[in-house]
């Protein structure tokens, strides 16, 4: 997205990209404006592509009238001479190009390692975001807060604007509050944050990885380096562990956040008020409110966690609580991520269809009572027993969708057999309506109807905005 401006801004010294053979791995969101950027500043650039499809040549057209080599349908080689790789994110580290990278030690970096190495001298902070579910809430809440509090900001990286955007394009900014995906960090070797957050973490992405601690790992060096804070989620101890590991500047500090009352160093709730006990004067025996839990929309426990997340990573820098209550008031949540969609004969209708994987899933359950429960999808290898297990409680019942039901199916009749479910058995986008009106016949008043399908959706949908956008017309569609 975005990719227009950014070899505009070029700084007049030599860069240490010219004459340097660069392949760019990947075209797309990234790879386009990495390939322009560092052409710009006299690298001899190569970019390759798995895919050979309409909008590949589109893009690699774009780049061969600037006099740059594309290759396309072969990502696999690496090109004669390469000195450096500039890959996409999400290409897997054990793809024949990066073993032939080792191989000849030629260094790989990511898109947001390029971003960092090309920002100018006098670049904005940056105020890192990850965690397995949560990262753009967050991120966008901590925009909200900084925009509140006066500065110039934008909410870039794994969130559809690209960091090279925003570091190289012409607008200033004061701070920057980035997202990070666990593969941007795999590939980002040199960052270094301000001050940084991991919200949780849930296995997710082990394919790509290669086993949870590979992926944690992933994930903690967002706190390499840091300068004032590393925030950590009290009730998830390996993001504290993950601090702990971390090689940190001189005086930076450990703050955690918890849905209960803060310790020293903490953020937390109390009496349905958020507090920081971390930045403030005398924090052994003073709190300082920030906000109302009915702030935060939704009110949510999870969403309250990434609040405090947010509210961490402002405090870090020096915002008021005043900006942390007016930028959290300002904030509303993106589409299909706890969305109220509407009240039919006293049930609500609620769409998260962006709870693609079973931690998700669980925060948005753990927010509602008693649940008509639509869920199904694609499972990635996901494992359902621990859901179902802590949510057997708040179930009145569930209606399963999508082609790995089944699994979903063996875990409730494990953990939850007196909860009727139906099984749908079909995978055609029209099957939304029908679990829609089969949730409405299970619900009873009071009830909630959420769809949080704990599983991917590209066996019966686009995407998950698809996905949810079927079941609010499907909803609208009953109550008409
Ligand atoms: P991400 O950018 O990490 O995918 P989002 O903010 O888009 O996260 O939220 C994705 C989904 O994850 C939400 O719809 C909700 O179901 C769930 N979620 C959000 N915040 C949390 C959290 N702190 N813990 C667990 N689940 C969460």
């Amino acid at each position: 997205m975005g990719s227009g401006q950014v070899t505009t801004s070029v700084p007049s010294g030599p860069s240490e990209f010219q004459g340097k053979h660069v392949t760019v791995a990947g075209l797309g969101v990234s790879g386009l404006p990495a390939a322009k950027a560092l052409h710009a500043r006299g690298a001899i650039v190569t970019a390759v592509n798995d895919g050979d499809d309409a909008r590949a040549r589109e893009q690699a057209a774009e780049l061969e009238a600037l006099g740059i080599t594309v290759r396309l349908g072969d990502g696999a080689t690496l090109p004669e001479g390469t000195e450096l790789i500039v890959t996409a994110p999400g290409w897997q580290p054990d793809k024949p190009l990066f073993l032939a990278a080792e191989k000849a030690g030629v260094p790989v970096w990511g898109d947001v390692e390029l971003a960092w190495r090309l920002r100018g001298p006098d670049a904005a902070p940056w105020l890192a975001v990850t965690g397995t579910n949560g990262k753009t809430t967050t991120v966008q809440m901590l925009a909200s807060i900084l925009k509140a509090a006066g500065l110039r900001t934008a909410a870039v990286g794994n969130i559809g604007v690209s960091l090279l955007d925003a570091v190289l394009g012409d607008e200033k900014y004061d701070v920057l509050a980035v997202e990070l995906s666990s593969y941007q960090l795999h590939w980002a070797p040199s960052l270094r944050a301000c001050s940084a957050a991991v919200l949780n973490l849930a296995p997710d992405h082990l394919d790509w990885h290669g086993s949870m601690d590979a992926y944690a790992a992933d994930k903690g060096r967002i706190y390499e380096g840091n300068k004032v804070a590393c925030v950590y989620n009290v009730a998830d101890p390996r993001t504290e562990d993950l601090v702990r590991e971390a090689d940190v500047e001189e005086g930076c500090r450990a703050v955690g956040f918890t849905l209960g009352t803060p310790s020293v160093s903490q953020l937390g709730v109390v009496d349905g008020i958020l507090v920081d006990r971390a930045f403030v004067e005398n924090r052994h025996k003073n709190a300082q409110e920030l906000a109302e839990v009915a702030d935060v929309d939704p009110p949510a426990p999870h969403n309250i966690a990434n609040a405090l997340a947010a509210a961490g990573l402002a405090r870090s820098f020096g915002v008021s609580p005043q900006a942390v209550r007016d930028g959290l008031r300002a904030f509303r949540p993106d589409a299909h991520r706890i969305a109220h969609v509407a009240d039919l004969d006293g049930v609500a209708y609620v769409d998260d269809s962006k709870a693609t994987n079973t931690h998700a899933a669980q925060a948005s359950l753990a927010a509602y009572e008693p649940i008509v429960w639509i869920a199904g999808g694609l499972a990635k290898g996901a494992e359902f027993d621990e859901l179902v297990a802590a949510s057997a409680k708040r179930l009145r019942g569930v209606v399963l969708i999508g082609a790995d039901r089944a699994l979903i199916h063996e875990a409730l009749a494990r953990h939850a057999p007196e909860v009727p479910v139906v099984d749908l058995d079909r995978t055609d986008t029209g099957a939304m309506l029908q679990a829609v009106t089969e949730a409405k016949r299970l619900a009873r008043p009071g009830d909630t109807v959420l769809l949080a399908p704990a599983c991917a959706s590209m066996d019966m949908f686009t995407n998950y905005n698809q996905r949810g956008d079927a079941f609010a017309a499907a909803v609208r569609e009953l109550g008409a």
